[in-house]
């Protein structure tokens, strides 16, 4: 197909596709969809070889947020069954964070519900970012707090943060109709101050929450423009208790494709696959890691994924590896520099100096915070969501309609009595 063609040539180059040919990677038919995923895996290869890294999440405040996001299971108003606690200190935090790089992990994303946080916060998080760097030698810490004030971006890079999540989430179009409370702005704002004080950005999207292939296209290239290191790709879990609950329109197909979009357009950014993989993907989720190169292991802030000893065997399943600490994850051209797709000198691209970062996920990490990593109202003991109706014998539970069934509150882990998963 002459399409994937030149879309590989131009990632390949780190050229910028035109919008036109990122909606029809959107529009292509499942009959291509094989050949669409061999195409943009050729870049991941590229770029990043056989090499998954793997992120682990901690919650370090869960719930009680007087932000509206949508998509939130910790939003104002939200009746999801969440589990909600205070600050976590740095020893539970570290202990967390800890079984995560046992798990693998080479990322620890240290994440707050809130609109943003206090000086004192800061001083929190900064102490729990040196207690995790104290006991896990070689360990990359990413915050996820929120909308930055003044100066709080220096004192995290200070604290030794490697890098800030903030996620733009959705077009700017329809921004207001996911959050009422921020602004995109706001938001475009705290990417570029973590970015402007030397911290590396990651900063993603949320997809599934009934927006158009143009506000994924916008998203995508908005994300482009500021230029992050990495970019997590959040698939909606349409909790109950939430605005988005009824949003059931995702398939593995449309995901597969959003995943291939996403890395012609950023060819050498480290793409994630965040929130909603294991509800949205479901059997198909090791054929996304010929599109990304970056996964959380084990469980979301307020959700349950699979087993981390399922995510290690799904990726050497796939064919993959596991990135040590002893292999630097982007480019050499973005090394230390969050240096953008364009710049085939080398040299940053428009935003100063520094590396880049990011802001909160939909549970998969950070979105502002989560891609509805919130959970599900009805659990049942187990801590699945119970579905509505009986499936006959044999059938495919809830194939077409909505998967309560794959989403589960967390239960373990951090503000919990019981081990994490990872
Ligand atoms: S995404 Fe973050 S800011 Fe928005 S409601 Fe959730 S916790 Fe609050």
């Amino acid at each position: 197909m002459d399409l994937l063609n030149t879309l590989v040539d131009k990632g390949l180059r780190r050229e910028t596709p035109t919008r036109e040919e990122a909606l029809a990677v959107l529009a292509t038919s499942d009959d291509d969809l094989l050949d669409v995923v061999a195409a943009a895996g050729k870049v991941r290869r590229h770029w990043f070889g056989r090499r998954v890294k793997l992120n682990y999440l901690v919650n370090l405040k869960s719930g009680l947020c007087p932000e509206d996001c949508s998509y939130c299971s910790q939003r104002l108003g939200s009746k999801a069954g969440i589990l909600k606690y205070t600050w976590l200190g740095p020893g539970e935090a570290s202990q967390a964070a800890a079984a995560g790089v046992a798990g693998g992990a080479k990322r620890v994303c240290l994440v707050a519900s809130g609109r943003g946080p206090t000086d004192r916060d800061v001083d929190r998080v900064s102490q729990t970012i040196k207690a995790i760097k104290d006991e896990n030698e070689g360990v990359e810490v990413c915050a996820c707090l929120g909308l930055l004030s003044e100066g709080q971006a220096e004192r995290l890079r200070e604290a030794g943060a490697d890098a800030y999540n903030h996620n733009l989430n959705t077009s700017e179009a329809t921004y207001g109709d996911i959050t009422t409370t921020h602004t995109y702005a706001d938001r475009v704002d705290t990417v570029r101050k973590a970015h402007a004080a030397g911290l590396s950005a990651c900063s993603g999207l949320i997809a599934g929450m009934g927006e158009s292939d143009e506000d994924l296209v916008d998203v995508v290239f908005a994300l482009r423009e500021l230029d992050p290191d990495s970019v997590p790709v959040n698939f909606l879990i349409p909790f109950e208790g939430t605005p988005l609950a009824k949003e059931w329109n995702l398939t593995p197909q449309r995901c597969l494709r959003i995943l291939a979009m996403v890395r012609f357009v950023c060819p050498d950014v480290e793409v994630r696959i965040a929130g909603g993989r294991e509800v949205h993907l479901r059997t198909m989720q090791p054929l996304a890691l010929h599109l990304a190169n970056s996964i959380f292991l084990g469980d979301y802030l307020t959700s349950e994924g699979q087993a981390g000893k399922a995510d290690l065997e799904m990726i050497a399943d796939a064919g993959f590896e596991v990135e040590g600490t002893d292999r630097v994850t982007l480019p050499e051209h973005r090394a230390g520099g969050g240096c953008g797709p364009d710049r085939a000198d080398g040299v940053c691209g428009s935003h100063g100096s520094g590396n880049g970062c990011g802001s909160h996920g939909s549970d998969g990490g950070c979105g502002s915070h989560g891609s509805g990593d919130g959970c599900a109202s009805h659990e049942d003991g187990a801590g699945r969501a119970a579905q509505d109706g009986e499936e006959a014998p044999g059938s495919v539970p809830g194939a077409g309609g909505p998967r309560t069934d794959l989403v589960a509150v967390r239960r373990r882990g951090p503000g919990t009595d019981l081990a994490p998963n990872a």
